[in-house]
């Protein structure tokens, strides 16, 4: 469960820290995981849910203490792969100060994530969910 702490918050790239209050980590909130993403973290539930206002449990003083290993749906944020999965469109959600931004390399190296993600039935159960999760609450990227 260490890792090298990174910039605060969830988002993956360069943006994240761009808020300081780390938007992305606090609930309500649930965070779905595949089996990558338990294999790799050491997690044995599907979710990682944080109730209430609060912060994940996950995250330090430094930002998440999963750092670059972080689930893969907290590795996109803000980006997220929009409904229908099929031509893959992305958003970027609202909560982040940077949605509706152009993202750049960010939703470049999101878009291949997700294509890689899409190659496998556990994979693609994991992108459906974060659809369907953030479904209305994106901001289409250009
Ligand atoms: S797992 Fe890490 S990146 Fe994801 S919400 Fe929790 S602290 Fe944030
Ligand atoms: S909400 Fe957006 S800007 Fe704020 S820490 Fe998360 S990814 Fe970075």
């Amino acid at each position: 469960m260490t890792g090298t702490p990174s910039a605060p918050g969830s988002g993956a790239l360069s943006l994240c820290g761009v808020c300081t209050e780390n938007r992305c980590c606090i609930g309500p909130l649930d965070i779905f995981l595949d089996d990558e993403d338990r294999t790799r973290l050491g997690i044995t539930t599907e979710t990682i849910s944080i109730e209430g206002e609060g912060p994940c449990r996950f995250l330090g003083e430094r930002g998440c203490v999963f750092g670059s290993r972080k689930p893969f749906m907290c590795s996109i944020y803000p980006v997220a792969p929009m409904l229908p999965l099929e031509p893959l469109r992305l958003g970027s959600h609202e909560t982040c100060p940077c949605a509706g931004e152009e993202l750049g390399e960010q939703a470049t190296a999101a878009r291949r994530a997700i294509q890689q993600k899409l190659r496998t039935a556990d994979g693609r159960k994991l992108v459906r969910k974060i659809a369907e999760y953030y479904d209305g609450e994106l901001t289409p990227l250009k």
